[in-house]
C-alpha cells in the first residue's frame, strides 16, 4: 500500500487512503482483434528531462480499439493529467485519436500495425516531498514506468509486451522485469507484469545475494544533498530481513527480487517481485535500523496483498476496482506478520517483547469505539471512498486487522494445542491462491477453521462481518493471559492532563478546503456537533488552509481554553464555541493467570518467543 506523509494517525502511518476517481461510465466494448504483442520504446531524452518519450507499437490492431491508463487498486495519481502529444500512425494510413475520457481513449485506423506515440510530463517535487512510487525524474535519476508511464490496449491485457528503455548515457536500470536480448531490453507476459514492475533508473548502486538459490537485489538511487551510511549494515539487514521472510513463509512467490531504494522520496509500495521504498540517507547515518518496520511490511506484502490478494484487485482495469472486505486481513495481518519476522530475524522493533506489542495493541483499540462500532469488512470497504463512508466514527483497518490477527492466532494456537500458528493459514493461502486467483472473506475463515481445528465462523460473523467490541479474554487464556484495564486521565509527555485534540482534517485539495474526520462521536469536537466531511474554516479567527497548520494550532491549546470554529455542514454556515476539555484513555496491562495451565505455559513462551 502506498505510504505517503500523513496528518491522521487512525490508519498506519505508512499508509493512505488516496481519493479514487470513481467514473460512473465504462467503455462500450469494441469487437476483439487479436493483438499479437505490444512493443513499448520508454526513453529519458537526457539527464534534465524531467519527463519520459513512449513509444507503442502495436502488432494486429483492430481498425477500431481503445487504449487505457491502468488504475492502481490502493491508490489514483491521476497521471493522466500529464499525459500529451498523444498521437497514432500506421503505414497503411491515417490513425486518429479521440480522448472519451481522463483515461480512456478511442483510436481509429487501417488494422495491422500501429503505433503511437506520446510524452508524460512527469510532475517535479522539492526532494523531501516526493512520493517514492510515483513516476518521476531528478538529474540523477528517479522511478519511471508503471501505470503512471505506460498506456495499454483494451481487450489485450495479455498480449506478450516487450519494452526497450533509452536512458541517459551512465544511468542503470533496475527493475522486476525480465531481461530480453539487447541493452535496456525486457519483456512481460502482459500488462499486469509491465506496470507492476517500475523502472528505477539513475546513478544506481546495487548489491546482491541469493536466498535459497533466489536472486535478490538491493538497488540505491542516490542524490546530491546525500550523506554517507553504513551501507554494509544496512544491506546485511535486508539480507537478514529477506531470508526470514522466506523462511517463515516457507517459499518465495517470486524468481528474482528487487528492493528499489531511493534516497530523498518517501513512502513506499509493493510490487510483485519489487518494492519501491523512499529513504532519507540523513536518517540512515543517525540509525541504520530506521526504516526496518517499514520495509518488512512492504516486504511482506509480497506474499500476502500481491501474490495472495482480494478478488476484486484481480487483473488490469482502467476504472478504479470494487471496494473489497478483507483488507483487515491484506493491511493489518501484514502489520503482525511483520513484527513477527523483524523478531524472529533479531532485528530491532518499536515494542520491547510480543506483549509489550499487544498492551499497545489493545489499548489503541478501546481508545477508538469506531473499531467495535464499525465491523472490520466495513472498515475495509470504506477505503478509498469518500470520509463519511464510516459516518462520524474513524477505525482504522490495519489497528482492527492486527488484533484480529492476534486473536486468531492465539485462537489457532489454543485450539491446535500449539501445533499451528496464523503462519499456517497464511502458508494454506499461499497454497490456494495467486495473484490469477484472489481470494474472498469465506477463503479466509475456512483456512482459520483448518489451522484451528475448531469452528471459526462464530468468530468472523461476530468480529469480521458484524460490529463487535472483541472480548479478549477466551483467547488470552489459551496462553495463559489475562488483560487488566484501567481508565484514567490521557496525559501529556509532561504528565499534566491533556487536551481533548482528537480531531483530524483530511489532506487539503487543490482548492484549500479543510474538511473535518471527526474520530467518534464522543470527542470533544464530535458532542460539539461537528461532522466528518463538515468544512473548517477558521480557528479563533485564523483561516485554515492545510492540515499541518491545523494541527500546530490545536497543539496550541490547553484544558479550559475557548476555541471558535467556524465552517459549514453542507451548505450551512456554522460556528461553534467549545471549552477545550481533557479525556480518559484506557491502559492495558497484561498478566499471567495464577490458574494458567503447563500446557497454556508453554503455548506463551511460544508466542513470546516468537515461535
Ligand atoms: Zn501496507
Amino acid at each position: 500500500m502506498p505510504h505517503p506523509k500523513r496528518s491522521s494517525p487512525t490508519q498506519n502511518p505508512w499508509c493512505t487512503i488516496a481519493a479514487a476517481l470513481l467514473l460512473a461510465i465504462g467503455p462500450r466494448p469494441i469487437a476483439a482483434q487479436a493483438v499479437r504483442g505490444v512493443d513499448y520504446t520508454l526513453q529519458v531524452d537526457s539527464a534534465g528531462a524531467s519527463g519520459i518519450r513512449v513509444e507503442m507499437r502495436i502488432h494486429g490492431a483492430a481498425a477500431e480499439f481503445r487504449i487505457a491508463m491502468v488504475a492502481h487498486t490502493e491508490y489514483d495519481d491521476e497521471y493522466w493529467r500529464y499525459l500529451a502529444g498523444l498521437r497514432g500512425e500506421s503505414a497503411r494510413g491515417k490513425v486518429e485519436v479521440t480522448r472519451e475520457d481522463s483515461t480512456l481513449w478511442r483510436v481509429r485506423g487501417p488494422a495491422g500495425e500501429v503505433t503511437l506515440h506520446y510524452r508524460v510530463d512527469f510532475p517535479v517535487s522539492s526532494p523531501m516531498d516526493q512520493a517514492a512510487w510515483k513516476a518521476h525524474l531528478t538529474p540523477s535519476g528517479g522511478l519511471i514506468g508503471g501505470p503512471h508511464s505506460f498506456l495499454y490496449y483494451v481487450g489485450a491485457e495479455h498480449a506478450p509486451v516487450g519494452l526497450t528503455v533509452i536512458l541517459p548515457a551512465g544511468w542503470k536500470i533496475v527493475t522486476g522485469l525480465h531481461p530480453a536480448a539487447g541493452p535496456g531490453s525486457f519483456t512481460a507476459s502482459g500488462v499486469e507484469q509491465l506496470t507492476d514492475s517500475p523502472l528505477l533508473v539513475g546513478l544506481i548502486r546495487s548489491w546482491r545475494f541469493e536466498v535459497n538459490g533466489v536472486p535478490h537485489q538491493i538497488a540505491w538511487l542516490g542524490r546530491a544533498a546525500g550523506v554517507t551510511f553504513d551501507t554494509s549494515r544496512f544491506v546485511g539487514t535486508v539480507e537478514r530481513l529477506a531470508r526470514e521472510t522466506v523462511g517463515m513463509f516457507g517459499r518465495t512467490t517470486y524468481r528474482d527480487y528487487q528492493f528499489l531504494f531511493e534516497d530523498g522520496s518517501h513512502g513506499g509500495l509493493e510490487h510483485r517481485n519489487s518494492v519501491t521504498i523512499g529513504i532519507q540517507s540523513a536518517d540512515l547515518a543517525r540509525d541504520p535500523d530506521a526504516y526496518l518496520g517499514q520495509i518488512a511490511h512492504e516486504f511482506v506484502h509480497t506474499w500476502n496483498e500481491v501474490f495472495v490478494r482480494p478478488r476484486s484487485w484481480i487483473g488490469v482495469r482502467h476504472l478504479p476496482p470494487a471496494p473489497t472486505g478483507e483488507l483487515w486481513w491484506s493491511e493489518g495481518v501484514t502489520l503482525y506478520f511483520a513484527d513477527l519476522v523483524l523478531r524472529r530475524a533479531g532485528l530491532p522493533v518499536r515494542d520491547s517483547t510480543r506483549v509489550a506489542r499487544l498492551e499497545r495493541l489493545m489499548t489503541n483499540y478501546l481508545a477508538n469505539p469506531s473499531h467495535a462500532l464499525v465491523s472490520p469488512e466495513q472498515t475495509s470497504r470504506a477505503f478509498n471512498q469518500p470520509p463519511d463512508a464510516t459516518g462520524d466514527y474513524t477505525p482504522s483497518m490495519f489497528a482492527q486487522g492486527e488484533m484480529l490477527g492476534t486473536m486468531l492466532d492465539l485462537m489457532i494456537r489454543g485450539g491446535s494445542g500449539g501445533r499451528r500458528t496464523l503462519v499456517d493459514v497464511m502458508k494454506t493461502l499461499l497454497a490456494r491462491f495467486s495473484p490469477e486467483h484472489g481470494f474472498a472473506g469465506a477463503d479466509l475463515e475456512r483456512a482459520v477453521s483448518e489451522a484451528c481445528a475448531c469452528e471459526a465462523d462464530p468468530f468472523f460473523e461476530r468480529y469480521v462481518r458484524t460490529p463487535g467490541a472483541l472480548d479478549f479474554g477466551p483467547w488470552l487464556a489459551a496462553v495463559g493471559l489475562r488483560a487488566v484495564v484501567s481508565w484514567a486521565p490521557a496525559l501529556s509527555p509532561a504528565g499534566a492532563p491533556a487536551p481533548d485534540l482528537r480531531v483530524w482534517t483530511d489532506d487539503a485539495g487543490a482548492d484549500s478546503v479543510l474538511r473535518l474526520r471527526i474520530w467518534f462521536p464522543g470527542t470533544q469536537w464530535g458532542r460539539a456537533g461537528w461532522h466528518t466531511g463538515d468544512r473548517l474554516d477558521s480557528l479563533n479567527g485564523v483561516a485554515m488552509h492545510d492540515p499541518q497548520q491545523f494541527r500546530r494550532a490545536l497543539d496550541q491549546l490547553h484544558i479550559g481554553d475557548t476555541v471558535r470554529a467556524v465552517g459549514a455542514h453542507g451548505p450551512a454556515s456554522v460556528s461553534r464555541m467549545m471549552i477545550v476539555t481533557g479525556y480518559d484513555r484506557p491502559a492495558v496491562r497484561l498478566d499471567l493467570r495464577p490458574d494458567a495451565t503447563p500446557a497454556e505455559r508453554m503455548r506463551l513462551a511460544q508466542w513470546t518467543s516468537g515461535r
